[in-house]
């Protein structure tokens, strides 16, 4: 018998836990009850009512006592018609494209090798580098958050990566990169790109139609940022060689019958979910304009749901309208080209109006 007092768990958790991961802060989400929440990109209409029911009526017959179908297949279907996809192209479904991006980095990551991502951009890339072991290189992005071509390949020739994310458009500047310069780094890169295309229902181009050009290339999706962020479900598409690797990193149950059910019922409304982006779209545009038109404020061009201005004082004016019962995502800090930037997701035209009216006051 030891009277020695055991080590606590912190004390374990410390001397067990891989020092990377203990570097880490969690995912922040800020807490949004009751404000017009405009920091995560979700869209702000709800479902008609008439879809609800019927929503409510096929999730009620859902077996939930059973497994769901572990490859999705109904899912996979309607998609591959929904997109058109050739036979020669395999797609495969996350539990969101987050999971996805842990899926490609787990599948690639070696002890030692390289994620590279044109940045800032989005922090689950280097977060998931991390997970897995993965050196993550960050190659800036150039004048007014364009891509820096030169850089990226000179990069690229430098790191061998084995994984470039290049999200098209960028979150969280918005850009939409020449696609002449993404298929540069296509081209260049000796690994796997992944194109994320998380906003592609508010975006000029898409790289989707070209997946079968490239050997390389996989293009990933969201139904996040179209109205289902709630449902979590994302999808890749890639030649086969790269899904079929990619489904034995799957979990085989990823998507729970719930998700697969609502979007069976909801994705066939193909037309509802193209005028809400419509809709956004030319929000977007007033929402660009005004912000344009306040003394101090740069707008960034977007092809996404949200708008990055930079402003005098960033800080100050996230509490501002923070205190005035709207939430926006306050980017100064983050990364050192977006100091004093703020991200602001296009709302309902009354969130946008409110937005612009709380700015103007401020
Ligand atoms: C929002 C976002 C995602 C995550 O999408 P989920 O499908 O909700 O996990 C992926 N990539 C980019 C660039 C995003 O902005």
């Amino acid at each position: 018998m030891t009277t020695e007092q055991p080590d606590s768990p912190g004390e374990i958790a410390r001397r067990v836990v891989r020092p990377e991961v203990q570097a880490l802060t969690a995912y922040a989400v800020a807490t949004a009850e009751g404000m017009i929440k405009l920091d995560a990109m979700e869209n702000p209409f709800p479902l008609p009512p008439e879809l609800r029911a019927r929503l409510g009526a096929r999730l009620a017959e859902v077996a939930v006592n059973r497994y769901p179908d572990a490859g999705g297949g109904a899912v996979k279907a309607l998609l591959r018609s929904q997109l058109g996809l050739a036979d020669s192209e395999g797609l495969i479904l996350g539990n969101g494209s987050d999971e996805l991006i842990q899926i490609i980095t787990s599948a690639v990551a070696r002890p030692g090798s390289v994620m590279l991502s044109p940045g800032p951009t989005f922090v689950m890339y280097r977060m998931n580098a991390t997970y897995a072991g993965m050196r993550y290189v960050d190659v800036p992005l150039g004048r007014d958050f364009g891509l820096d071509v030169p850089a990226m390949l000179e990069a690229i020739a430098r790191e061998r990566p084995a994984l470039v994310f290049v999200a098209y458009p960028n979150n969280p500047t918005g850009t939409l990169y020449p696609a002449e310069a993404v298929d540069k780094v296509i081209r260049a890169a000796p690994g796997l790109v992944v194109v994320d295309e998380a906003y592609s229902a508010f975006s000029s181009d898409s790289f989707l139609p070209h997946v079968a050009r490239y050997p390389n290339l996989l293009v990933l999706r969201t139904v996040s940022k179209v109205g289902l962020a709630g449902i979590r479900l994302g999808y890749a598409v890639a030649a086969r060689a790269w899904t079929d690797e990619l489904e034995k990193v799957r979990q085989p149950y990823n998507l729970n019958a719930l998700t697969q059910t609502a979007a069976l019922t909801i994705l066939p409304e193909r037309a509802l979910l193209e005028d809400q982006a419509a809709t956004l779209r030319a929000e977007r545009s007033r929402l660009e304009s005004r912000l344009a038109g306040l003394p101090g404020f740069t707008v960034h061009p977007t092809q996404a749901n949200f708008v990055l201005v930079r402003v005098p004082d960033a800080p100050r004016l996230f509490e501002g309208l923070k205190s005035r019962g709207i939430l926006v995502k306050n980017l100064h800090g983050w990364h050192p080209l977006l100091a004093n930037c703020l991200r602001i997701t296009v709302g309902s035209p009354a969130d946008n109006d409110a937005v612009i009216a709380a700015l103007g006051a401020l």
